[in-house]
């Protein structure tokens, strides 16, 4: 989970929050695990020289030593780091000298040292290269690491220095970093219940404690109605339209259940389910439609409506508690947004373009229905159906014409490293003396404008068995001066592998994603900060996917694509045609893809904007309520996940962030317009972003930075034009 900045070990933000709103693989965080053991306080392990944790590496740039590591090596740096950091900070709270920023905010920045370097790697390895052995530790150390937190953001001597310091904070003469470094360590504090008298502090810890059971009660209830919910036909006439390999899967389902002879078709997260796609028969359609719509309100065990009902109370207690109004209010506090009504403005202004927008693609589906003499109007469990035929009606475009002018090194090394050549003057050269974690790992040294060495930029592409889903981010040593490191970065995808010899393909979906998770990276490498819990990609959720999503837009920039987009056999350009038919598809559904978004995200902030005071609400008329005072509810175009099987906001840690994946792309379109504006790719503009924002973190109010960047607060207009909601003006069409 992010935002762990005192003990900066926890998986960056950027990994856990960087899927794309489109993707549903996102890699989001288990849930804490309850406290229930106590921190390692005299832990047996010794430094232990044979374990290459215990000394800082000297390889360059402090890279992990993965050629030394083994896996018996992480639990007991685990465990050790935990001992020394708290021993640390015990340290830090129990100075008998008055507390200054020196004796007090910088030891806590440069303590846990063993432990960062331990779990940086450790989260690498666990995220993309696990096995058993690495599984078990991290069962076995998750409630340790929860409870390790607590010890720190509940010391009552080490927050007295904190809030100490915070108080006289106008009258230090602190340099602007180190008075944020304040402002942000005593909020987390704050946020966390440091303030609360012991008896608020326990009804909290009782009131976490309620909301961990329930969440948890809620995800394996999912589970459950989700399992229960697949819909089972005895008839394969009934799936008439699947291919043979996914009706060959759904008699293999039935199976799995005892169904010999049946066909079942399993039910995917959201709302839509890719069978409705292929499906030709109406019935069969609606009733997997309603299988998915209604998996989890049956009634009975499996039943999510009475478990989120309280939970939505017990988190308006919770902020109550912590003296805000809503829950919301609570976690937008620090986020860029700031106030629930900011994002929920956000929105509303989104929903007359997305809604207007699907309404036309529901009269182009229409007239494909009537054109075959359906006699029926279009409903939601019809739209994915029609829509696909619609989709190759209009755009004809066959993915493997496409894949060979993407080939994969090409991509990154005339792409992805040409556009932030281009921009930011940066050079690579490939080191095959570094050590990695897996061999298709490969490593890149990065050379600033002056060809000085900067960073370390690993990238891992191809999938694995052993890999979580997703792509992502993350740093194995973040950059601060404080520290005297520089940042080591690293990429993971799950693009196909190809068979040995042979060029590995990208989809323009990959193409894509190289691009984004590279300007997370970007964000890393250019870190030019003091504090290493403000550096880099630590910075509020609703922040984090803007460098990501920004740098997308570099994939489609004449320029560039025209310098990667070449045939890897022919070595010719792509044929403009095609280029065309690219850029067009891009649009194909968007007015859908908006809508359902935003009602999900809208019933997020509903649910998570009552006050302490309203009564229980009962689930279903609260959805429709919130759905219909917002003006998005389209019966074709349901919410991406309704609120009894929304894991996302019950389940994952994303309750009241759910809108974060919107903000972001409005904070991309509307930079990208700047770019457009100032001459797109060029130097200037480049080293301008990188200095006032790539390198900043966490350093300042993030609002402000983008104004100060932008020259005004993010517009929602050019959001609305790059995803085909609007038509741009005259004259400035991409
Ligand atoms: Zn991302």
């Amino acid at each position: 989970m992010p935002r762990l900045r005192l003990l900066v070990i926890a998986t960056s933000i950027a990994m856990a929050a960087c899927s794309q709103s489109s993707n549903d693989n996102q890699s989001t965080p288990a849930p804490a695990p309850a406290a229930s053991a106590p921190a390692a306080g005299s832990s047996t392990a010794q430094a232990d020289a044979a374990n290459p944790f215990f000394t800082a590496s000297t390889l360059p740039f402090q890279a992990p030593p993965f050629d030394k590591i083994k896996e018996g090596d992480y639990q007991p740096a685990i465990e050790e780091g935990m001992r020394q950091h708290l021993a640390e900070i015990e340290k830090i709270a129990n100075n008998p000298e008055p507390p200054t920023f020196d004796n007090t905010f910088i030891p806590m920045e440069k303590s846990g040292a063993l432990l960062r370097r331990t779990m940086r790697a450790f989260d690498t390895v666990t995220g993309a290269n696990t096995s058993d052995a690495l599984q078990k530790v991290q069962e076995e150390e998750a409630p340790k690491l929860a409870a390790h937190q607590d010890a720190i953001y509940l010391n009552d001597k080490l927050f007295q220095r904190v809030e100490a310091i915070y108080n006289q904070r106008d009258r230090l003469k602190l340099d602007p970093e180190s008075l944020r470094l304040v402002e942000v360590t005593y909020r987390d504090f704050v946020h966390n219940g440091a303030k609360l008298s012991a008896a608020d502090k326990t009804k909290l810890k009782e009131l976490n404690k309620e909301e961990s059971t329930l969440s948890t009660q809620f995800t394996n209830k999912l589970l459950a109605a989700t399992k229960a919910g697949a819909l089972t036909v005895d008839d394969a006439a009934r799936l008439k339209g699947l291919s043979e390999g996914d009706l060959a899967a759904a008699a293999q389902a039935a199976k799995g259940r005892k169904l010999d002879g049946k066909w079942t078709l399993p039910l995917q997260n959201t709302t839509q389910q890719p069978a409705l796609k292929d499906l030709e028969d109406r019935a069969t359609r609606e009733a997997l439609f309603k299988a998915s719509w209604d998996r989890a309100e049956h009634g009975g065990d499996n039943d999510t409506r009475a478990t989120i009902e309280r939970i939505a109370q017990i988190r308006a207690e919770q902020a109550k508690l912590l003296g805000f109004p809503t829950y919301a209010a609570w976690k937008l506090e620090d986020q860029m947004a700031k106030t629930p009504e900011r994002a929920i403005d956000f929105m509303q202004n989104l929903v007359p373009a997305a809604t207007g927008r699907a309404e036309r693609e529901a009269a182009d589906i229409q007239k494909v229905i009537d054109q075959q003499h359906g006699g029926f109007k279009l409903a939601a469990w019809d739209w994915e159906h029609y829509a696909e035929q619609v989709r190759k009606a209009r755009y004809d475009l066959d993915e493997n014409q496409i894949k060979p002018y993407f080939e994969l090194d090409n991509v990154l090394q005339n792409g992805v490293f040409y556009a932030a050549n281009q921009l930011y003057g940066l050079t690579f050269k490939e080191r095959h003396d570094i050590p990695v974690w897996q061999p298709d790992v490969r490593v890149f040294e990065v050379f600033d404008k002056d060809g000085t060495s900067m960073a370390l930029f690993y990238c891992d592409y191809f999938k694995r068995d052993n890999k979580g889903g997703g792509a992502w981010m993350d740093n194995l040593v973040e950059e601060s001066t404080l520290l005297g490191t520089k940042p080591v970065v690293f990429n993971v995808a799950n693009f196909t592998k190809p068979a040995p010899g042979q060029p590995a393909l990208l989809s323009f979906d990959d193409v894509i994603t190289m691009f984004h998770e590279f300007g997370h990276a970007l964000h890393g490498m250019f870190a030019d900060t003091k504090y290493p819990s403000l550096s880099g990609a630590n910075t509020a959720r609703d922040f984090v996917e803007f460098p990501s999503q920004f740098n997308e837009h570099w994939a489609t920039d004449p320029k560039v694509f025209a310098h990667y987009a070449i045939n890897y056999k022919t070595h010719q350009p792509m044929p403009q045609a095609l280029v065309g038919k690219i850029k067009q598809a891009r649009h194909f559904n968007s007015g859908y893809d908006m809508t359902e978004l935003v009602a999900a995200a809208l019933l997020d902030m509903g649910w998570h904007t009552l006050s302490a005071d309203a009564p229980k609400q009962d689930a279903d008329k609260f959805e429709m309520d919130v759905l219909t005072k917002d003006k998005i509810n389209l019966s074709y175009v349901p919410p991406r996940y309704r609120s009894s099987y929304f894991q996302h906001i019950w389940g994952n840690g994303y309750a009241a962030g759910y809108y974060a994946y919107l903000w972001t792309q409005m904070l991309a379109d509307d930079g990208f317009e700047w770019f457009k504006e100032h001459g797109g790719l060029t130097r200037a503009n480049g080293d301008r972003f990188r200095q006032m924002v790539l390198s900043r973190g966490n350093t300042e109010d993030l609002a402000k930075m983008y104004k100060d960047w932008r020259g005004k607060d993010p517009s929602v207009e050019p959001m609305l034009i790059d995803r085909g909601l609007k038509d741009a003006p005259k004259g400035n069409e991409k």
